[in-house]
């Protein structure tokens, strides 16, 4: 654990006590400070009394008298579509509002890193597709590499869970747009973006807010790195305003598709080839095509991001291809899940928005597509490319008949449930064919969370074809 530093005898409030809020709520304990836990959720309220935390009702008023600080959870909206009421008392009564992440950058060098030669780096990772499988193909390039490495934040293990690192070890960080909007400290070492496409729109006001969120990343003066996919403009915006002419190397572009040309850092993927550029020459390629945790344009983009990351932290391009070449994938993200008789299974359930589940149609040639849930706003119009490559469609949800609307003349079936839709996919799947969970939808229309989903498509999978 990381105890949080410079609150000692203070109060502080936390709101939301799920995974970050108990786990800050342990790092301000462990730093001295008394605190004052609520969750609206009567359970959530129980474990934090588990622990030892006595729940204070914040909304009740006067809460805020002599609080140092609010800490919010990611899921708590503080300012679209509305701001949570207790945020909005904070506001009222002029406490500063923070999240765990915000307390981690302020907390986490310590005075004892004077004595170390190599000072731990954090590797920040946002964007709106691909965070999850960068991060963990970071940390498992500098893990391959034999350096001490941490992975946390977004991806499933609080920031102030981790241990205190050590001698020349990394951090690395998945940020979702909700934790960099809030955090008062965004302080990382390197940063990477991969990609910017609609959505949590609401939450954000807009895309114009949800980019802004995410750009506080790279705020002025910021990290020493910035790692930048620029095949939106949003990317090459940003790539732009950090760099200070067309050769600082402070800002490494990267691409899925696009050849990069010029005498900055660039590292890009086309045809299945990784290549880096730097100063107008090459430096290294890398053959991405048999590495099957990364199948697909969306994976190589993600591996260029991760790539660069690691050759700012001084790794070789030999030692890094090594690495891309033995990572496993993450499950519900292109994960194969089985074949029989020449028909692939693939769980890419964390296909919850259009632009994802585009990326997982564009890297299979032949599919049968199970998709629907509850629909995103912004519609489908980033699948519409790879619709080509769907042989055919069958519906699940709740919506299922007005989700196939969208379909138009793309052969499909109203299947509703996932037992129906695998059912019909895998008796209809020729050799060759795969049978692809990509929903380009949310999943709580019918499932507590995309995981959930991804293990239902995969438990009828198994029950259909055994194995
Ligand atoms: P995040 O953590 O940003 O949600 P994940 O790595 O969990 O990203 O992947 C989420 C979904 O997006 C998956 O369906 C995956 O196939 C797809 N995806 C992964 N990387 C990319 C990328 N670079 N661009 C677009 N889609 C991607």
């Amino acid at each position: 654990m990381i105890p949080v530093r410079g609150v000692e005898g203070q109060r502080l409030a936390v709101l939301g006590l799920g995974r970050s809020g108990l786990s800050a709520a342990r790092a301000l304990r462990a730093g001295g400070a008394e605190v004052l836990a609520w969750d609206d959720n009567e359970t959530a309220r129980a474990a934090a009394e588990a622990e030892g935390f006595q729940p204070v009702d914040l909304t009740r008023a006067g809460a805020f008298e002599d609080v140092a600080a609010l800490i919010v959870s990611p899921g708590i909206p503080h300012l679209y579509p509305a701001p949570n009421r207790v945020i909005a008392a904070a506001w009222a009564a002029g406490v500063p509002v923070d999240n765990d992440i915000g307390l981690f950058f302020r907390s986490f060098a310590t005075p004892d890193w004077d004595r170390l030669e190599a000072t731990p780096k954090v590797i920040a990772v946002t964007g709106s597709n691909g965070k999850s499988t960068t991060s963990a193909l970071i940390h498992h390039v500098l893990e391959s590499a034999g350096r001490p490495s941490q992975l946390a934040g977004n991806i499933g293990r609080g920031v102030l869970d981790i241990d205190p690192p050590g001698e020349g070890a990394a951090v690395v960080l998945e940020l979702s747009s909700y934790q960099t909007d809030l955090a008062r400290a965004l302080t990382p070492d390197i940063a990477v973006f991969t990609n910017l496409s609609p959505d949590h729109l609401d939450r954000h006001g807009g895309r114009g807010g949800y980019f802004a969120a995410k750009r506080r990343l790279f705020a002025e003066g910021g990290p020493d790195r910035a790692i930048i996919g620029v095949d939106e403009p949003e990317g090459m915006f940003l790539a732009n305003q950090l760099a200070e002419g067309a050769a600082d190397d402070r800002v490494i572009r990267i691409s899925s598709g696009q050849k990069l040309s010029g005498p900055g850092w660039l590292v890009f993927a086309r045809k299945g080839f990784l290549s880096e550029w730097r100063k107008g020459r090459q430096v290294a390629s890398i053959d991405l095509r048999a590495i099957a945790g990364l199948p697909g344009a969306h994976n190589h983009q993600n591996a260029c991001a991760a790539y660069a990351a690691a050759r700012c932290l001084g790794i070789g391009p030999k030692q890094i291809e090594e690495a891309l070449g033995s990572f496993a994938g993450l499950p519900h993200r292109s994960q194969l899940v089985a074949e029989a008789e020449g028909v692939r299974f693939v769980n890419d359930s964390k296909a919850t928005n259009a632009a994802s589940a585009a990326m997982a149609l564009a890297a299979f040639p032949e599919i049968r597509w199970i998709c629907g849930g509850l629909e995103k706003e912004g519609g489908l119009g980033p699948l519409l490319p790879y619709l080509g490559h769907v042989a055919k469609a069958y519906v699940i949800g709740r919506e299922a008949a007005g989700f196939a609307l969208h379909l138009k003349d793309i052969p499909h079936e109203v299947c509703t449930t996932m037992e129906a839709a695998v059912a019909r996919a895998a008796d209809e799947a020729k050799p060759g064919e795969v049978v692809l969970l990509a929903p380009a939808a949310a999943s709580f229309d019918q499932y507590d969370s995309f995981e959930r989903r991804g293990e239902d498509f995969i438990a009828r999978v198994r029950a259909r074809i055994g194995g």
